[in-house]
Order: C-alpha cells, then sequence, then structure tokens
C-alpha cells in the first residue's frame, strides 16, 4: 500500500513517523491541560476528545474519549475499531471536507507530555525470541542443552506485574534485591549489580475471553488492538537467585517500560511476514492461519549520562519464533480469562548476528565481553545515569511507519530502602 496522503503536509513526509497510514493512539497534555486521548498525524496530535465532545466525532450511543485512557474503545470491538480508522481517514485525507472544522483540534507533538496510553488490565511477559533464548541458554546450561525441551512446542511465558508497567520517559531506580555470587556462603541484599534491559513488543489485548473458553490463533489476532515497544528491565542477578523451581519474580518487578502510542493492528497489516520454519511440529491449536509476525526494524540506544548516543544493537520482529497471536492463543488453553487492557509481552527479540541481540546479557555474553562506547566506558551492565531508548519503525512504499521511542533513565538505588 502507497502513502496515503494528508493535507498535514507534515504527515507526507517520507520519513515521517507518523503518516495516515498510522493514526497512532495515545494519551496526551500540554501545560496547564488535563491528559487526554489523541491521535499523531505528522507533526501533530489530533484531540479525539475534544473532537467527540464537539458532537464531530461519535463511536458509540455514550462518549468512549471523556477519560484519560483507549480501554473503553477497545472494549467496543473490531468492527468500531475498524469504523474509527475510517472517520480518522476521512478527517485528515487530502481534499477532506472537515478540514477546517478538523485543523481546530490539532495541537503540535512536540512539547506534549505523554501519559499510559490504557489501564494495563495484567501483563504476561514470554520468551518467544529463539536467539534470545538459545543465548541465555548456552551461556547457563552449556550449547548442547541451551534450548529447554519443551521450549518448540510451547510459548514459554510467566505472570508480571500490570501495576510495575510505565510509559516512556519514566525513570526506573535500580532495585535492592537477594545477591548471591555461585561462591557465596549465603545471599545478602544489596542493590542490583547486573540491571538490564530487555527488548521486546508488546501487544495489547482488545477483547475478552470468556472464563474456560480457549481462543484459536485466528481469534487471538482479531482480539489484539495494538502494539507498543516494551523494555522490560531485569534484574540479572536477583533472577539469577531466585528463578529457579518457579521463574522470575523481583527480577522483573520494578518496571516494564512501554511506548506512548499504540500503533493498530490495521495500521501494522502491510508488514505481516510468517513465523520461520517449525523445527518439530506445533500441535495444532498453536498452528497459524495465515503470517502473524511484522517486519518491523528495531534499535536500542544507549546514553551515558555524559555520553553521547550509541545504537548498541539493531534487530527485527520478524525474529521471533512465535507470534503474539500464538502466545495469546496459549494462555488461554487453560480456560484463563483474558481482560480488555492485557498486555503481552512478546520475549526479547534478539536476531543471529552479535550486534542483533535484544539484551546486555547477551550483547556483553554475561559480562565476560564488555560493550566499549565511544566515551571510553564499557558496559557490561547498565550504568546509574544511563538512558536506554528503543526505537521502532516498518518501511513503507514512500512512507515510514514509526513507533514512538521508549525510553528510561536508571536512577541510583536507593541509599537505604529500609531507613524510615
Ligand atoms: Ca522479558
Amino acid at each position: 500500500m502507497p502513502l496515503i496522503k494528508s493535507w498535514l503536509e507534515s504527515a507526507n513526509d517520507p520519513d515521517c513517523p507518523f503518516p495516515l497510514n498510522n493514526l497512532p493512539y495515545g494519551v496526551f497534555s500540554h501545560p496547564g491541560t488535563q491528559p487526554r486521548c489523541g491521535v499523531a498525524i505528522g507533526d501533530q496530535i489530533l484531540d479525539v476528545a475534544a473532537l467527540e465532545a464537539a458532537g464531530l466525532l461519535t463511536l458509540a450511543d455514550k462518549p468512549v474519549f471523556d477519560r484519560p485512557e483507549w480501554n473503553a474503545v477497545m472494549a467496543l470491538g473490531p468492527d468500531d475499531w475498524q469504523r474509527l480508522r475510517t472517520l480518522l481517514l476521512g478527517f485528515l485525507v487530502e481534499g477532506a471536507a472537515l478540514k477546517s472544522q478538523v485543523s481546530a483540534y490539532l495541537h503540535p507533538l512536540d512539547g506534549a507530555t505523554m501519559h499510559m496510553p490504557f489501564t494495563v488490565a495484567e501483563y504476561t511477559d514470554f520468551y518467544a525470541g529463539r536467539h534470545h533464548a538459545t543465548n541465555v541458554g548456552t551461556m547457563f546450561r552449556g550449547a548442547e542443552n541451551a534450548l529447554p525441551p519443551n521450549w518448540l512446542h510451547i510459548p514459554i511465558g510467566y505472570n508480571g506485574r500490570a501495576s510495575s508497567v510505565v510509559v516512556s520517559g519514566t525513570d526506573v531506580r535500580r532495585p535492592w534485591g537477594q545477591l548471591k555470587a555461585p561462591d557465596a556462603d549465603a545471599p545478602r541484599l544489596a542493590p542490583c549489580e547486573r540491571f538490564d534491559f530487555e527488548l521486546e513488543l508488546g501487544a495489547i489485548v482488545g477483547q475478552p475471553s470468556g472464563n474456560g473458553q480457549p481462543v484459536t490463533v485466528a481469534e487471538a489476532d482479531a482480539m489484539i488492538f495494538g502494539y507498543v515497544l516494551l523494555n522490560d528491565w531485569s534484574a540479572r542477578d536477583i533472577q539469577a537467585w531466585e528463578y529457579q523451581p518457579l521463574g522470575p519474580f523481583q527480577a522483573k518487578a520494578t518496571a516494564t517500560t512501554i511506548s506512548p502510542w499504540i500503533v493498530t493492528r490495521a495500521a501494522l497489516e502491510p508488514f505481516r511476514c510468517a513465523t520461520p520454519e517449525r523445527e518439530k511440529p506445533l500441535l495444532p491449536y498453536l498452528q497459524e492461519p495465515g503470517p502473524m509476525l511484522y517486519d518491523i526494524a528495531l534499535e536500542v540506544e544507549l546514553t551515558p549520562r555524559d555520553g553521547a548516543p550509541t545504537i548498541i544493537a539493531q534487530t527485527n520482529y520478524r525474529e521471533m519464533y512465535y507470534s503474539s497471536a500464538q502466545q495469546l492463543a496459549h494462555h488461554t488453553t487453560s480456560g484463563c480469562p483474558m481482560r480488555v487492557g492485557d498486555l503481552l509481552g512478546s520475549g526479547t527479540i534478539s536476531g543471529p548476528d552479535k550486534d542483533s541481540r535484544g539484551s546486555l546479557l547477551e550483547l556483553s555474553w554475561g559480562g565476560r565481553e564488555p560493550l566499549e562506547l565511544p566515551d571510553g566506558t564499557q558496559r557490561s551492565f547498565l550504568h546509574d545515569h544511563d538512558r536506554l531508548t528503543l526505537r521502532g519503525q516498518c518501511h513503507g512504499d514512500g512512507y515510514t511507519l514509526g513507533f514512538g521511542a521508549c525510553s528510561g533513565t536508571v536512577q541510583p538505588a536507593l541509599p537505604d530502602p529500609y531507613r524510615r
């Protein structure tokens, strides 16, 4: 599909992340205004809350934009998601009849504060990147036992904490936790010494599933409202000591950062691509009726406090072994009910090459091969005041479809978290 031209000139720039083909959903404010729902277009944000209040945009028999979250729109379902997209296209397309009325509801993207775009109902994180699982498994168990026996059959996941999900721009404090070196006799409580990021994509579930009712991969795909970039901050030393036998707990509970704009499934349609060839056939309930991944170029930027930004990894979402639709379908095999606003982390997205690894654990190979930064410092894991930014984009025919940046800065651990 080529660029859909808008009367808003900035949206037609081939490098603009927010052309008419994208139309991502966020919650924004400017100084002195309340957070409200908006849609990014070119270098502007369309205030859909104000459009609804003015009677120019009606999606349901009651208001759905009168709150600073997109959950009410999600709950309407896929037919209304498509209707909203059609209405927005009609407002903003070149030659639109309502141009002069609609232009009064545009506000500059520059200077806007972005907020959480939806209320996270529950959060599940997966482990569905084969290169990542192989790298981590090789480091911890050796190359022969890198992939656990279940890995090629199950999209492995664990239940995370919705309460810890924050929007891009939120500082993240280095956690304290139980640490135990392999040769130490006993654990100690100390600030994390191996604080890391994980490059992931987050799928947002926009429709519920029934209690006790598994869904197919096709049904799961139709339930997904959109995607965000996701950084699953990870305390590797806390994780190493706590994770057996029930998986990560406090190591993953400090924070998970998401990008502020929900890129819809509809916008991503032209970029669908297939999961890789299966080494072991999947059980029928996990087989895909069509291509379920997307061609999304991803990069990770690290900026020390007084240093220059450096791209430390570049990869692509098409490297995943399991899609979000497969993960969602698997999530319901037990009858687990899914809710509007559930967030599914894809798992770390690493590619096959050394510079395509989606975590410092892999990039520095467990700390044995530290990265050299242009300021002369080394990184095995994150330092205090490091800013970590994830970016993603799809390259279309004469346009770019961008995800907003997913950024967070590491703050020093509290001197003594139990001091009262
Ligand atoms: Ca993760």
